[in-house]
């Protein structure tokens, strides 16, 4: 029998396929709204709190804060609209847009399956649109006094022009009539290392600047993760939270780590980029919250990178784009080592219109392989 969800006006609505599951919820399709689908939290650890925090962030979504944010966002944020309870069982949980219409998961721009089948027209300036448009999301949702809290790719979503979307807004952390609604979820390699130290402590915006920062390098290295790798000096490895409390990251530490196959260069990126993400991972970085870049600075920065001129196009690749700064192509580099970060797209596939356009431009100035 289908389950049914009703809204505490008497509304109803059929779900359908179950098309998603992630921490502690459930995401369905709704029959008959094509444009919602509806997160269900069967076993939350209050279900009256979980509620309540349901209906304050719907009834937020009409306070100014929120509708600037949401205007900003352009309809990137899937915020929950309406507190919905199961007929049959009593789960909590809400409806809200469905970003399925517009955008991809993240994962499928980060990984090179994704990039070859799912994304066919990426390249590297979709993923360096995509770490702007994050960065500029988060430097809005922390102005209107918002946390994400448990910012990972799996609650994140872009399109073929780079564009990102946000789902999971139940887990944000907020302030509400005088009371905190802390984000309490946490993901393995997505955790600020003061976080993963202390797991009780509430999360901070220095916190999510740290993920930001993550993301920004996995975006940027085609899904390399900053504190991946083998430790390079005999120990053993545990997991990406163990590198990252003994500083264990490429970009900060070359022989901290050995990463197997070939990887992207890791002087591709533009050194102003380079210079924050070692900010964020190095040494000052992990230990004093405060002095990480904050996403505002992360989107000037990256959207620096996307000035008229910072791109170059490859001449052997279309899908292979790069910055300025660097005098040949890094994609051939690792494709020569056997490691093709953005396939060419197959035959049929519409390319990319802006990232191509990009690439044409800076073919006609730039230096090639
Ligand atoms: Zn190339």
């Amino acid at each position: 029998m289908a389950l049914k969800v009703m809204a505490d006006d008497g509304r109803q609505w059929s779900l359908t396929e179950r098309i998603g599951q992630g921490g502690e919820g459930v995401v369905y399709a709704v029959d008959d709204s094509p444009a919602l689908v509806a997160k269900l939290v069967p076993r939350p650890p209050d279900p009256s709190a979980y509620r309540d925090r349901i209906e304050r962030l719907v009834r937020r979504r009409r306070e100014p804060r929120t509708v600037r944010l949401l205007a900003g966002a352009g309809g990137g944020v899937a915020w929950p609209r309406v507190p919905v309870t199961t007929v049959r069982g009593g789960v909590h949980g809400y409806l809200m847009g469905d970003l399925r219409g517009r955008y991809r998961p993240m994962e499928d721009l980060l990984s090179e399956s994704g990039r070859r089948t799912r994304l066919p027209g990426s390249t590297w300036e979709t993923a360096l649109r995509a770490a702007a448009g994050l960065a500029a999301l988060l430097a809005a949702v922390h102005a209107e006094e918002y946390l994400v809290g448990d910012l990972k790719p799996d609650n994140l979503w872009v399109d073929g022009h780079g564009a990102v979307g946000m789902a999971d807004v139940d887990s944000w952390q907020f302030t509400d009539g005088g009371r905190v609604f802390a984000c309490r979820m946490r993901t393995a390699g997505y955790t600020a290392p003061e976080e993963v130290a202390a797991p009780v402590t509430a999360p901070t915006r220095a916190g999510d600047d740290f993920v930001l920062a993550v993301v920004v390098h996995q975006l940027l290295m085609a899904g390399l993760h900053p504190f991946a790798g083998h430790p390079g000096r005999g120990e053993r490895y545990v997991s990406l939270d163990d590198n990252l409390a003994h500083g264990r990251c490429r970009l900060t530490d070359h022989r901290s780590v050995a990463l197997r196959g070939p990887l992207p260069p890791a002087d591709l990126l533009p050194g102003r980029i380079a210079a924050l993400l070692r900010a964020a991972f190095g040494p000052a970085g992990r230990g004093s919250p405060g002095s990480r870049p904050a996403a505002a600075v992360w989107a000037a920065a990256l959207g620096a990178e996307l000035a008229d001129g910072r791109l170059r196009g490859c001449a052997g690749n279309s899908r292979h784009v790069f910055t300025v700064e660097r005098p040949w192509c890094p994609w051939c580099d690792l494709a020569r080592r056997g490691g093709e970060a953005y396939p060419g797209a197959p035959a049929g596939a519409a390319p990319d219109r802006r990232a191509s356009r990009a690439a044409r431009a800076a073919d006609t100035t730039g230096r090639t392989t």
